[in-house]
C-alpha cells in the first residue's frame, strides 16, 4: 500500500519526499546510541536467567546495576573465627555469602582459630571462592586468660553463673572467645593489611542479594561501624562493665565523641545502661577505629580490670558502647537492605522495596526488629530525633 502510493505521487511530489526522508534520516542518527542498538540484539537477561543461574535480571538500584563489575573497591576482607568442627556451617555461611554478595565483589577471607585449621577445613573452604583465602593461628596471649586473672575467684563467679543457668556461664573458652574479639582480632598478622572487614560466624544465613557494596558504602559516607540487630544484653553477664565504663570516660574525657549516641544506650543521661548493644556476630566496621588510641586505651582498661573472666563480659557491648562513645552518630550505620539470620534472630528488611530488590528468603512478619527485645526502635527514634 505505502509503495503504491510513493510511486503513484506526482513526478514534482517525489523529490520532496525523498528530501523529508533523508532529514528523518539524519534527525534518528543524531540521536544513535550504539548500546540501545545492541541491547536490541541480545535476549532480554529475563528470557534466559531460568536456564543459567549466573545470570542476573537487571535489578537496579541507587548503588549502581548488579551485573556489571564493581567500578571501586574497598581494602577490605571478612573475617571468620571458627573451629575445626564448626566446619559444616562455617561452609554454610559461606556459600550463602557467596552466592548473595561476593562471587561478583571478590572480597578476601581471613580464617582464625586457636589451633591450626586441618586440611579437610581448609580444602572445603577454599572451593567454595575464587577470592583469596587465608588460615591464621592466634597467638596464645591474644587468646589464653591472663596471668593477672586471678582463677580461685573468676572458678567462683563461673560456678556463680553455672547454678544461676546463665547462657555460657561456666565456660572458659567462650571468655576468651569474647576477649579476643573485643581486644586482638584487629591485632591479628592476617589483618593487618586491610582498613574494613565484615564478621561472619558459622551457621548464619545472608537472607537478600547484596546489591552494592557496604564497605564502599562505609568509607564513601565516613562511617566507622554498621550493624543489622540490635538487642537487649543479658544483665548477669556485665554485672560491672558500665561501673568501669564511667571510670574510664571521668579519666579520659577527651576520647568522648562531641556528637556520641550515649542517649542511646543509656536511659537517664550516662548513669545507668540500658543494656542495648549491635549484635557484633555481624559487623562491618573500620579497623582502624578499634586500632586507634581510644579503644586501645579502653580494651586494656577493661582487660586489666578482669571482667571478661570474672563476669563474663561479651564482645558486643564492648563493641558497642566503645562504638556509641568514641564515634559520632553520624558514623554508626544500620543496614536495613542486609537480610541476616543468627539463629534464632533475623533482621529482614522493611524500608521501601528492599525486600523485594534483594529477592529476600526471609518473611519481613517474622522480623526480630519488632520483637520487644529489640532496641531498634529505640535507635531509630535517636536517630531521627525523636527520642524524650
Ligand atoms: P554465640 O554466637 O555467642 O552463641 O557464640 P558462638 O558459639 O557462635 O561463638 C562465636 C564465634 O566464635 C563463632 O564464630 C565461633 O565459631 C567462635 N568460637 C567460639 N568458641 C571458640 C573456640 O573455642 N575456638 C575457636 N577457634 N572459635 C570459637
Ligand atoms: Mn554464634
Amino acid at each position: 500500500m505505502a509503495l503504491k502510493s510513493v510511486t503513484s505521487l506526482s513526478r514534482g511530489a517525489r523529490p520532496a519526499l525523498l528530501l523529508v526522508t533523508l532529514a528523518l534520516l539524519w534527525l534518528s542518527l543524531r540521536n544513535f546510541d550504539p548500546e540501545s542498538f545492541r541491547a536490541l540484539l541480545v535476549p532480554h537477561p529475563k528470557l534466559y536467567s531460568t536456564q543459567c543461574e549466573n545470570v542476573q535480571a537487571p535489578n537496579q538500584n541507587h548503588f549502581g546495576p548488579v551485573d556489571t563489575a564493581p567500578a571501586r573497591r574497598a581494602n577490605a576482607t571478612f573475617v571468620i573465627l571458627a573451629r575445626n568442627s564448626d566446619l559444616a556451617g562455617t561452609v554454610n555461611s559461606i556459600k550463602e555469602i557467596e552466592d548473595r554478595f561476593n562471587r561478583r565483589y571478590q572480597y578476601p577471607y581471613v580464617f582464625l582459630n586457636d589451633e591450626p585449621f586441618d586440611e579437610k577445613f581448609k580444602s572445603r573452604i577454599s572451593i567454595l571462592t575464587d577470592a583469596k583465602v587465608e588460615f591464621g593461628v592466634i597467638p596464645r596471649d591474644h587468646w589464653n586468660q591472663p596471668e593477672w586473672i586471678d582463677e580461685g575467684v573468676a572458678k567462683s563467679w563461673r560456678e556463680w553463673m553455672v547454678a544461676g543457668d546463665i547462657i555460657y556461664g561456666g565456660s572458659v573458652s567462650y571468655r576468651n572467645m569474647c576477649r579476643f574479639n573485643s581486644g586482638f582480632f584487629f591485632r591479628h598478622p592476617l589483618m593487618e593489611k586491610y582498613r574494613w572487614y565484615w564478621r561472619i560466624e558459622p551457621d548464619v544465613h545472608f537472607h537478600c542479594d547484596i546489591n552494592f557494596d557496604p564497605f564502599v558504602f562505609m568509607e564513601e559516607h565516613k562511617k566507622v561501624y554498621g550493624f543489622t540487630i540490635t538487642m537487649f544484653e543479658y544483665e548477669a553477664t556485665i554485672m560491672s562493665l558500665w561501673d568501669n565504663v564511667r571510670e574510664f570516660a571521668n579519666m579520659y574525657p577527651e576520647y568522648i565523641a562531641p556528637d556520641n549516641s550515649l542517649e542511646f544506650i543509656s536511659d537517664d543521661g550516662g548513669e545507668t545502661y540500658n543494656l542495648c548493644h549491635f549484635w557484633s556476630n555481624f559487623e562491618i566496621a573500620d579497623l582502624d577505629f578499634w586500632r586507634a588510641p581510644a579503644y586501645q586505651a579502653f580494651f586494656e582498661f577493661l582487660d586489666y580490670k578482669g571482667g571478661f573472666y570474672y563476669e563474663r563480659w561479651g564482645d558486643a557491648p564492648v563493641h558497642s558502647i566503645a562504638a556509641a562513645l568514641f564515634a559520632n552518630r553520624s558514623q554508626l550505620h544500620f543496614f536495613d537492605e542486609i537480610g541476616y539470620e543468627h539463629p534464632p534472630y533475623t533482621h529482614c528488611p522493611k524500608r521501601g522495596n528492599n525486600w523485594a530488590k534483594g529477592r529476600c528468603t526471609c518473611d519481613p512478619e517474622e522480623n526480630f526488629d519488632d520483637f520487644p527485645g529489640s532496641c531498634l526502635s529505640r535507635w531509630e527514634r535517636f536517630i531521627n530525633g525523636t527520642l524524650s
